[in-house]
C-alpha cells in the first residue's frame, strides 16, 4: 500500500505532478482492495463535495474512502485512458475494459462512465477471469436441484430458462451450466453483454450494440450454423426471445437468462416479450428460479436453537440447529463472507405443458411443479441454513428482495 493517497490536501491545490502521483496511488489501492476484498461486483467512483469510492462486496455497497475532490479528475482520466476511451468525452457514457498484472495473476476489468449532474460517475468491474471454475456445486446447486437440473440438460433441445432479479446467480448459473455441457457436445456458442470472462473451448460472442452486433444478429447467424447448443446471457427484447424459442423448436438446446422475479414470473415476462403461446408449450423444457444470498462466516458464526415460530415456518425438526451472523476480523465484521445460489429448478413435465397450453395462473402452475416434486428456493434455503451456509435472516430478506 502507498501512502500519498492518505495524506490531507489542505488550503492550495497540490501541483498537477503530485497530483497525478497521488491519483495513481490511489487507483493501485483501489484496485488492490477490490481483489482482495473479493469485489467481484464492482468498485464505484462516484462524487459529491469530496471523492467518495465505494466498493461492491458480495452484493452490499460498502464505503472505502473519502478523497480530495482535485484527485477526480486524474483517477477518471487515469481509468479512462487505461481502458482507451475516449478521455476528452464527458457527456456520453463510455464502456471499456484493461487487463493488469496482479500478485494472483493477470486481472481484467470493465469500466463503464456515466455523466451525472456532478460529474462524472465511474464503474469498475472486475471479470471473472478464469470461468471454468465455477460449478453446479459450487454454486450452490443442492444434490437433488444438480440431479434435476442435469436431466434437463441432458435433453437434445428445447429452452432451459434462468430466471430472477438482477443480481440472483442468472449469469454464474450459465457459465456453470456450460461447463456441465462442455465434455459431450463439441459445439456450444454463447451471446453475453458483457463477456464476463473467457471460457476455453467454447465460442463467446460479445453484443455490441454501437457495431450492429445485437442478440438478435446473433441468433439468427447461430440457426444457419452448426451447433448444438446456444447460451444467451440475456433475453432482453421481443426479437431475441422469440429468435431463442425458434432456436429451440429447431433442434437446439438452448439456455437462456430472463430478468423475472420467480420461475413462474417467466410466463407472464414471455408474454411482454410477444413470444407465441405455441412456442413456449412446444420448446420450454425448464425453468430455474434464483437468489444469491450471503454466505454466513465460518470462523464467527455461532449456533442456536430456533424459536418455535422459526421451526414452525420453517418446518424445522426439533433437532435442527441454526447459525446467527457475529462478525470478526476475517470477515470485516460482518459476519458474513462469500456468497451461495438458492435455486428452484422445474422441469416441464407432459401435466405442466398440458397447463401451461390451457393458459393456467402462475399460482396454479407453481402448485403443479411443487406436486412434481419441485423444492421451492424457501426450502433450498432453510436446507441451507441446517447446513450452516447462511442464516434464516439473509434467506428471509434475499427472497422478499425479488418479490
Ligand atoms: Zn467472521
Amino acid at each position: 500500500m502507498k501512502g500519498e493517497a492518505n495524506q490531507p490536501v489542505e488550503g492550495a491545490p497540490a501541483p498537477l505532478a503530485e497530483t497525478a502521483q497521488a491519483a495513481q496511488a490511489l487507483l493501485d489501492q483501489l484496485l488492490d482492495a477490490a481483489l482482495q476484498l473479493r469485489a467481484a461486483r464492482r468498485g464505484r467512483v462516484p462524487q459529491a463535495d469530496k471523492l467518495t469510492i465505494r466498493l461492491r462486496v458480495e452484493g452490499v455497497l460498502r464505503f472505502w474512502k473519502e478523497v480530495p475532490l482535485d484527485l477526480h479528475p486524474q483517477v477518471v482520466g487515469r481509468l479512462k485512458s487505461l481502458a482507451k476511451l475516449d478521455v476528452a468525452e464527458r457527456r456520453r457514457p463510455q464502456e471499456g475494459r484493461f487487463t493488469q498484472a496482479t500478485k494472483s495473476g493477470v486481472r481484467e476489468y470493465r469500466v463503464a462512465t456515466a455523466p451525472m449532474l456532478d460529474g462524472e460517475k465511474v464503474v469498475v468491474r472486475v471479470l471473472h477471469q478464469d470461468l471454468s471454475e465455477i460449478t453446479l456445486k459450487n454454486i450452490g446447486y443442492s444434490e437433488p436441484n444438480a440431479r434435476a437440473y442435469s436431466d434437463l440438460l441432458s435433453k437434445p433441445h428445447g429452452l432451459i430458462l434462468h430466471c430472477g432479479p438482477t443480481g440472483s446467480g442468472k449469469t454464474s448459473a450459465l457459465y456453470a451450466a456450460i461447463n456441465h455441457l462442455k465434455q459431450n457436445w463439441r459445439n456450444i456458442q454463447t451471446i453475453e453483454d458483457p463477456v464476463e470472462g473467457r471460457l476455453s473451448g467454447i465460442n463467446q460472442a460479445q453484443v455490441n450494440g454501437e457495431l450492429g452486433q445485437s442478440c438478435a444478429t446473433f441468433l439468427r447467424s447461430f440457426l444457419l450454423q452448426d451447433c448444438d447448443v446456444i447460451m444467451v446471457d440475456e433475453l432482453r427484447d421481443p426479437e431475441s426471445a422469440q429468435l431463442a424459442f425458434q432456436a429451440a423448436h429447431s433442434g437446439h438446446l438452448v439456455l437462456a437468462s430472463l430478468q423475472a422475479k420467480s420461475a413462474v414470473a417467466a410466463f407472464s415476462r414471455l408474454h411482454e416479450l410477444r413470444v407465441p403461446q405455441f412456442f413456449i408449450h412446444a420448446s420450454l423444457v425448464g425453468l430455474v428460479g434464483h437468489r444469491m444470498t450471503r454466505r454466513v462466516c465460518k470462523a464467527c458464526r455461532r449456533v442456536f436453537q430456533p424459536s418455535a415460530q422459526i421451526q414452525r415456518e420453517c418446518n424445522l425438526l426439533p433437532h435442527h440447529q441454526l447459525y446467527q451472523a457475529v462478525g470478526c476480523t476475517q470477515c470485516g465484521k460482518l459476519g458474513y463472507r462469500g456468497r451461495i445460489g438458492l435455486q428452484e429448478v422445474i422441469a416441464i413435465d407432459p401435466q405442466l405443458r398440458e397447463a401451461i397450453q390451457a393458459g393456467a395462473l402462475e399460482d396454479e402452475l407453481y402448485a403443479l411443479a411443487a406436486q412434481s416434486g419441485m423444492i421451492s428456493l424457501f426450502t433450498d434455503g432453510v436446507a441451507k441454513c441446517v447446513a450452516g451456509y447462511t442464516t434464516v435472516e439473509e434467506v428471509y430478506q434475499t427472497i422478499m428482495a425479488g418479490d
